[in-house]
């Protein structure tokens, strides 16, 4: 009986520990802001929608030669916006995948989760002209997990991201944005034009108290996007499988 007592609570504690290093797993690959000891912020802008604010928020980067990341959606890459794109590609700026088309992943299952971030890859690599690897994403909604399962986390992991982007600052009022904004904290930004005002005014005052404006990569220590003539073009989910088990 005290044997059999024994090994229940054994089995119990690794179970614990089993749960707990999945969780934190979970949370490291989860960021909602990078080092906290360090006075570096990243600004990012999410969907970009309108190409005119994406246009305004790319001359607020370069008028003050800092860089944004630019979560974009494979949709709004049409053929008439590539150059912009190209701009922005060979700028100090940083390109993020913000999947396909927009759908919570939480909807989705493995297979719709590898089709929205890579055919977002495929769409970004046609427009440029060359492969340019995001290595940054962000979930649409920034929706992750459905039943407290980690079914998003898994597939996204699996399709080579390290880290699911969210942020700790969502805020288009300048004062309020100022305020909220601490050391490491990524800003959740839209092309939108009360986003692209705040901007305007916020940016300038971070550089006066001595912010370090960063890509969502620095942020997470990672190297620069390092780009290549191999274009990426989507495989299917199957022999996309297929080709991880050789
Ligand atoms: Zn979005």
């Amino acid at each position: 009986m005290r044997k059999r007592m024994i090994a229940w609570v054994l089995t119990c504690a690794s179970l614990l520990a089993l749960c707990m290093s999945a969780q934190a797993a979970a949370k490291d690959f989860t960021v909602r802001h990078g080092d906290q000891t360090r006075k570096r912020v990243a600004v990012t802008i999410d969907d970009c929608f309108s190409l005119e604010h994406t246009v305004a928020a790319f001359e607020l980067a370069n008028r003050y030669e800092v860089p944004i990341t630019f979560f974009m959606l494979g949709i709004n890459l049409p053929e008439q916006d590539a150059e912009v794109w190209r701009a922005i590609a060979d700028s100090q700026c940083e390109i993020g995948n913000h999947t396909y088309g927009h759908i919570s992943l939480t909807t989705l299952d493995a297979r719709g989760i590898y089709a929205q971030l890579m055919k977002a890859q495929e769409q970004l690599d046609a427009k440029l002209g060359y492969h340019y690897p995001m290595q940054v994403m962000r979930p649409p909604y920034g929706h992750l997990n459905r039943d407290g399962k980690n079914h998003v986390l898994k597939a996204i992991e699996d399709v080579g991201y390290t880290h699911a982007v969210l942020w700790d600052v969502s805020q288009t009022d300048p004062e309020q944005c100022y305020r909220r904004v601490k050391n490491g904290s990524i800003l959740l930004f839209h092309t939108q034009a009360k986003d692209i005002r705040c901007l305007e005014e916020l940016i300038p005052r971070l550089l006066e108290d001595g912010y370090e404006l960063v890509t969502v990569s620095e942020m997470l220590d990672m190297p620069p996007v390092a780009t290549s003539t191999d274009m990426y073009t989507y495989v299917y989910y199957h022999d996309w499988q297929k080709q991880q088990e050789q």
